[in-house]
C-alpha cells in the first residue's frame, strides 16, 4: 500500500513537472546555433541561453557545429525545416549564411546574430555582442601595461602580433582596436615588430586554432629571435595564447634569464586564468556570457512579442547590406591583480575552479 501511494505520488509529481515546463514553453522555440564546444566560452553561452530562454517560457534547440561550416549550415537548415520561431546564431564563418537566412526569412523566422556579426544578408534583425573594438583596445592596453612592468628598462619592446580568424568579423575589430593603441607606439619607435608581420591578412589565425598559432610562433622565433628577445605577444584569444605560450616555453622562455613575454588573451577561460596566476599569461578579457544571453532573450522577446529591445548602437555594425541594430556589452580586462574580484566576485567562477 505504501509502495502504491508512493508510486501514485511519483506519477503525480512527474505529471506536474511535465505540465509545468510544457505550459511555460508555449512562447515558441528558439534555435541556437553555436560554433564549437572546443572552447569553454561557447559552452557557457549555450548553457546560459537555454537556462534563460526556458525560464522566459521558450523551448530551445541548441546545436554545436565543431567549427565545421557545412555542419553549421545543415544544423540551421534543419532548424528552419523543423519550424523554430527564431534563430540565434554565432556563425563560424560570418559570410556563408546568406542562402540559409533567405530561407529563414521565407519561412518567417527572425534572426539574431549572437556575438559574431552575420555578413552579407538583409535578414539579420538584431546583433547582441560586446564592444569588440574595445576588446582590442583592452588587449593592447594590458600588453603595454605588462611591458612597462616587466621590461621597464628596455628602450624598445619587441612585439609580435596575432589576429583571430579572418572569417570572423570580430577578428578585425579586435585587431583594429589593438592597433589603435599599438600603432602610435610603433610610429614613435617604442614598439618594434621584428618579423615585420602586420595586418589581418598576414597575422590572422584561421578558425582560431591554437595549434596554428603555436606553429606560427615557432616560425617567428626561429626566423627572427636567434639574437634577440621577444617582450610581448598580442594574442586575441586564450586558446591561441596557450599555443603561443607552449611555443615560447619550448625555446626556454619563462626562466630567470629569459622571462616570459607579456601575452594577452580573451574569454577568461579557466586554463588561461590559471596561466595568469602562474605568470605565463599576463592578461585576458572577461566577457560575461550570462549578460549576453540576457540581452539576447530581450531581443527575442521583442521580435516575437512586439516591443523594442535594448539597443545601444545603430552605427558600427554594417554587415555589407545593412547596419544591424546592436547591443554592445562592456568587456572587462583581467590580470593577476583583479581576477578574483572580477571572476569570483561576479559569481562567474568559484574559487576551486581556478585554484
Ligand atoms: C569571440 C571571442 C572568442 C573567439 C574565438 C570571437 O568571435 O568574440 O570571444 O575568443 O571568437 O572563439
Amino acid at each position: 500500500m505504501r509502495f502504491l501511494t508512493l508510486a501514485l505520488a511519483t506519477t503525480a509529481m512527474v505529471a506536474a513537472s511535465m505540465a509545468g515546463p510544457a505550459a511555460a514553453q508555449d512562447k515558441g522555440t528558439v534555435g541556437i546555433a553555436m560554433p564549437t564546444k572546443s572552447s569553454a566560452r561557447w559552452i557557457s553561452d549555450g548553457n546560459s541561453m537555454v537556462e534563460q530562454f526556458e525560464a522566459a517560457g521558450y523551448a530551445t534547440d541548441l546545436q554545436y557545429a565543431e567549427d565545421d561550416i557545412p555542419n553549421q549550415l545543415a544544423q540551421i537548415e534543419n532548424m528552419i525545416t523543423k519550424g523554430v520561431d527564431v534563430l540565434v546564431i554565432a556563425a563560424i564563418d560570418g559570410t556563408t549564411l546568406s542562402n540559409a537566412l533567405a530561407n529563414a526569412d521565407a519561412a518567417g523566422i527572425e534572426v539574431i546574430a549572437y556575438d559574431r556579426l552575420i555578413r552579407d544578408s538583409a535578414h539579420v534583425d538584431y546583433y547582441a555582442t560586446f564592444d569588440n573594438f574595445q576588446v582590442g583596445v583592452q588587449q593592447a592596453n594590458t600588453l603595454v601595461e605588462g611591458l612597462e612592468q616587466r621590461f621597464p628598462d628596455e628602450d624598445v619592446w619587441n612585439v609580435e602580433l596575432f589576429g583571430g580568424s579572418p572569417d570572423d568579423n570580430n577578428a578585425y575589430f579586435f585587431y583594429d582596436g589593438a592597433m589603435s593603441v599599438l600603432q602610435p607606439l610603433i610610429d614613435e619607435g617604442k614598439v618594434v615588430i621584428p618579423s615585420g608581420q602586420m595586418g589581418m591578412d598576414t597575422v590572422g589565425t584561421l578558425r582560431w586554432d591554437g595549434s596554428v598559432a603555436q606553429a606560427r610562433m615557432d616560425n617567428l622565433l626561429s626566423a627572427n629571435y636567434t639574437d634577440k628577445q621577444v617582450h610581448g605577444v598580442l594574442s586575441p584569444y586564450d586558446g591561441l595564447s596557450i599555443g603561443i605560450i607552449s611555443s615560447l616555453k619550448g625555446v626556454g622562455y619563462g626562466s630567470e634569464d629569459l622571462p616570459m613575454p607579456i601575452v594577452s588573451g580573451q574569454d577568461a577561460e579557466v586554463p588561461s586564468v590559471k596561466a595568469i596566476l602562474r605568470g605565463d599569461q599576463y592578461s585576458t578579457i572577461f566577457k560575461d556570457t550570462r549578460e549576453l544571453a540576457r540581452v539576447t532573450v530581450g531581443m527575442v522577446n521583442a521580435v516575437l512579442g512586439g516591443g523594442e529591445p535594448e539597443i545601444n548602437d545603430t552605427e558600427t555594425y554594417d554587415n555589407g547590406v545593412k547596419v544591424v541594430p546592436s547591443y554592445l556589452l562592456e568587456p572587462v580586462p583581467v590580470t593577476a591583480e583583479n581576477w578574483e574580484k572580477v571572476l569570483i566576485g561576479s559569481g562567474y567562477y568559484t574559487e576551486d575552479q581556478i585554484k
